[in-house]
């Protein structure tokens, strides 16, 4: 059993693939090609704001968002302990300090409430990370970065498609960041990334930004740096996004059979409630005292899982000098030891869902 099988979504839509990547290949347009323009006014359509920037990653779309709005040294930007290194990491990039703040234990999510004590004079942004495809508490959110004059960037990696109150996650914040990893809920065939905003300022700043802070060819009009989003990728996206919702639709039939078929085993399922659609880009159950233990066995029926992540960020290395120890954080490092993400992906056969809910039942119980 694979955790995840791009292959075997390959498969489901070779040709279009195929065709995609021939056409830019006999094009020669490899860079900023027509697929680029394309992709960037589908996805701002998509999401339900006015434009988007193609870049080379999730990460850069990060960073550029932070230079866009003038973020940078001795500005704090605050951001959830429990993620993935790059929203902290761009922070810092930017010149910026990053201040954690505790998760929620439900929803893994960063916690409104922990949120607004962590603001001081110098806090200018928050980065609020819909995690495993789980909306943020936006509503909590928008209102505290309104009271206290606030930029919010959404860090949209693993939620492209989320709603929340009916309203897709992406078009609440001032810019929200994209990443097309392969591995995400629409990925590329390399790496990839876009940033989506209403802000006309920042696209036009972005979009010199990417090619060196150049509007015309060879005359920079500020430091800026080679990232862009290739054709190529472009065109892969292009032709996974007509398939996007259909794929979202199956990975919320597969986690609502994991939660009904799971709901009388002691572990915690994910949450949801009726004012968001979680788009699972992972499943993720929490085991209490012994999710290593599980783990273990579940490997050794080839049963494969992962852990997302084994350590917060204020417990990192490369953030051992900025913890602030007075701090607690203490939901985010509950979650790092007790989270475990099963396999999810459209292509998922029933019947290997069935061995792992049948494995899990078995090993708890
Ligand atoms: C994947 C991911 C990123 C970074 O995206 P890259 O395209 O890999 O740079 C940022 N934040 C979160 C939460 C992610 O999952």
């Amino acid at each position: 059993m694979k955790f995840l099988d791009l292959h075997a979504q390959y498969k489901s839509i070779q040709k279009e693939i195929d065709k995609a990547i021939a056409d830019v290949i006999h094009s020669t347009s490899f860079i900023l090609g027509k697929q680029v323009e394309d992709l960037e006014n589908q996805i701002a359509d998509y999401i339900g704001v006015k434009y988007a920037v193609g870049l080379n990653s999730g990460s850069d779309a990060l960073t550029a968002s932070l230079i866009a709005l003038g973020i940078g040294k001795g500005d704090e930007v605050i951001i959830p302990a429990f993620t993935y290194i790059a929203t902290a990491e761009t922070v810092s990039i930017a010149g910026a300090n990053v201040v954690f703040v505790d998760i929620d234990a439900e929803t893994y999510n960063i916690n409104p409430e922990k949120l607004t004590t962590a603001i001081t004079q110098n806090t200018k942004a928050i980065i609020p990370v819909h995690l495993y495809g789980k909306p943020a508490a936006m509503s909590q959110i928008m209102s505290i970065a309104k009271q206290y004059d606030l930029l919010v960037i959404e860090d949209l990696a693993q939620a492209i498609g989320a709603e929340y109150n009916g309203q897709k996650v992406g078009s609440f914040g001032d810019i929200s960041c994209l990443s097309f990893f392969p591995t995400k809920n629409l990925g590329a065939y390399g790496d990839g990334g876009m940033l989506v905003t209403n802000k006309k300022e920042v696209v036009d700043f972005i979009r010199q930004w990417r090619i060196h802070g150049q509007s015309k060819k060879y005359y920079s009009n500020f430091i800026g740096v080679s990232s862009r989003l290739d054709t190529l990728q472009a065109a892969i996206l292009l032709a996974k996004l007509p398939h996007l919702d259909s794929w979202i639709e199956v990975r919320r039939n597969l986690a609502q059979i994991y939660s009904d078929q799971l709901a009388d085993i002691p572990i915690q399922v994910p949450t949801s409630s009726s004012n968001e659609k979680h788009v699972f880009h992972q499943y993720t159950i929490r085991i209490p005292n012994k999710r290593d233990e599980v783990r273990q066995i579940l490997k050794k029926k080839d049963i494969p899982t992962m852990v997302y992540y084994p350590d917060p960020l204020h417990t990192q290395k490369a953030y051992s000098k900025f913890t602030k120890t007075n701090d607690s954080f203490i939901e985010s490092e509950k979650a790092s030891n007790e989270v475990l993400s099963l396999p999810i992906y459209p292509e998922l056969a029933s019947s290997d869902q069935k061995m792992v809910i049948d494995s899990i039942t078995q090993i708890l119980t």
